[in-house]
């Protein structure tokens, strides 16, 4: 399963060239999760991770290719939560390593399925005093911060570590490489548009399970296949005489 790897590639090499701390994943590490969405009101906030029109990118992606992970990990990159003092700009990133789910005959329901699972543990990951605010439209990830939390000592590890056991609940998941980024130096522009190609792949696999047409030549989603290595192949399987490019 390939289909995200030249954005993982293109992502990793772009976020090493910046300064990083780096923490093994511990469960008993987390911090505290109340399971279901809390309110952190305006007047109880320090600040929020992509406030004031900042930058907010967040995507995840996910891989059978054993080269780009080799263990749970968090990686921060720039301020961490409890140097922060004012709104800056964001990007949490999701490298995430899976069992290799074949697609048979072009059914790529299993994989979509998968991949969606994935996509939403996001949204079941609850951190106390940690409020994240996300746009569908634009995939943004905004973060309010509560002074309560700093002064009881969140950081991006302990979040991290909350991410990952949420994530390792899901069998496909073998590691994953979880990002937190605030560095300004980051180019998050880019990071912004990898975040939209990981979602239209991700909707073109969704288009397929629908019943797109066979002729590529006619397709709407031509853009995105034309650029994704191993779509086509998703689509029609083995048997690349039936499309039409
Ligand atoms: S493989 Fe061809 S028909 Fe299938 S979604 Fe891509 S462009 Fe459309």
């Amino acid at each position: 399963m390939q289909l995200y790897d030249s954005i993982i590639k293109d992502t990793l090499e772009m976020l090493s060239a910046l300064p990083a701390r780096s923490y093994p994943y511990s469960e008993a590490g987390a911090w505290r999760d109340t399971g279901e969405s809390e309110l952190v009101m305006q007047r109880d906030a320090a600040y929020e991770l992509g406030g004031d029109g900042k930058p907010a990118v967040n995507f995840s992606c996910v891989t059978s290719d054993t080269g780009f992970v080799d263990k749970d990990e968090i990686i921060v990159l720039g301020k961490d939560l409890r140097e922060i003092k004012t709104s800056v700009p964001f990007a949490r990133i999701a490298v995430i390593q899976i069992e290799d789910i074949s697609v048979e005959e072009g059914d790529t329901e299993p994989l979509f399925r998968a991949i969606q699972d994935i996509d939403f543990v996001k949204y079941h990951v609850y951190p106390e005093g940690y409020m994240v605010r996300t746009s569908s439209e634009n995939n943004r990830e905004q973060v309010r911060i509560s002074k309560k939390a700093l002064a009881a000592g969140i950081d991006f590890y302990k979040i991290g570590c909350d991410y990952i056991a949420h994530y390792k609940q899901d069998p496909n998941i073998k590691a994953v490489k979880l990002f937190f980024v605030t560095d300004p130096a980051a180019d998050y522009a880019k990071l912004a548009g990898h975040s939209k190609k990981v979602h239209e792949i991700t909707l073109t696999l969704s288009k397929i399970l629908e019943g797109m047409p066979t002729d590529c030549g006619s397709c709407k989603l031509k853009p995105v296949c034309d650029e994704v290595e191993g779509m086509r192949e998703l689509h029609f399987g083995k048997n690349k005489a039936e499309f039409k490019g």
